[in-house]
């Protein structure tokens, strides 16, 4: 089983597909995680994916394509969260999905959940102030560590990720709607009931 998990920032894209990841025994691709690592090293490539991470930009399609390529070698269930990020970087995957399911969510909320979203220094656990609050304000209850904001989740870079989302992503959607494997799910209702739903269809 090959899925996709797509939808504009914000929309549970990763939550759901963690979920899936662990419910269905199938391996879990964030490009958004993966070129988080790659920004941490310290090396050219890592050097040049933090700086285009930090404004808000997508990384290159050849880099991405590299990566993905090889972390899939030889996975034939998997869900993926982030990739394809537009058409190009679609037609070129050539393992393509069995169903690609869509969170639609409006733009207000959107921008009330990501100004919400915090992220552990240390082990890099996800909250959310609004959906998964932390138990003690700033404290990651996995490790201790402090919780900040992702850099691209300033408001500035908020705004340019929802701009090439609009542009780049969004031509997917009638890209897989063609292809016939497309299904919309409402993004606004708790995780749970949407995992339900999801699950439901897989
Ligand atoms: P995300 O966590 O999915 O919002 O991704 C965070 C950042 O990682 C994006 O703003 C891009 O800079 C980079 N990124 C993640 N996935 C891709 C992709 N498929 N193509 C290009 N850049 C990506």
């Amino acid at each position: 089983m090959k899925i996709l998990i797509i939808g504009p920032q914000g929309s549970g894209k990763s939550t759901q597909a963690e979920l899936l990841s662990k419910k269905l025994g199938i391996f879990y691709l964030s490009t958004g995680n993966i070129s988080r690592k790659i920004a941490r090293e310290n090396t050219p490539l890592g050097r040049k994916v933090k700086k285009i991470m930090e404004s808000g930009r997508l990384v290159d399609d050849q880099t991405i394509l590299q990566v993905v390529e090889k972390v899939l070698q030889g996975k034939k269930n998997f869900v993926a969260e982030g990739f394809p990020r537009n058409l190009f970087q679609a037609k070129k995957f050539k393992k393509g999905f069995n169903k690609v399911f869509y969170l639609k969510i409006s733009q207000k909320e959107i921008i009330r959940r990501l100004t919400a979203r915090r992220i552990c220094q240390n082990c890099k656990a996800n909250f959310n102030l609004i959906t998964t609050p932390p138990k003690k304000e700033r404290v990651c209850d996995f490790c201790g560590g402090e919780l900040i904001q992702r850099e691209d989740d300033s408001k500035e870079a908020i705004k340019k990720r929802l701009e090439i989302y609009q542009k780049a992503t969004k031509p997917l959607l009638d890209f897989y709607r063609q292809k016939g494997i497309f299904q919309e799910v409402d993004g606004e209702r708790p995780i749970e009931v949407i995992f339900k739903d999801i699950l439901s269809r897989v």
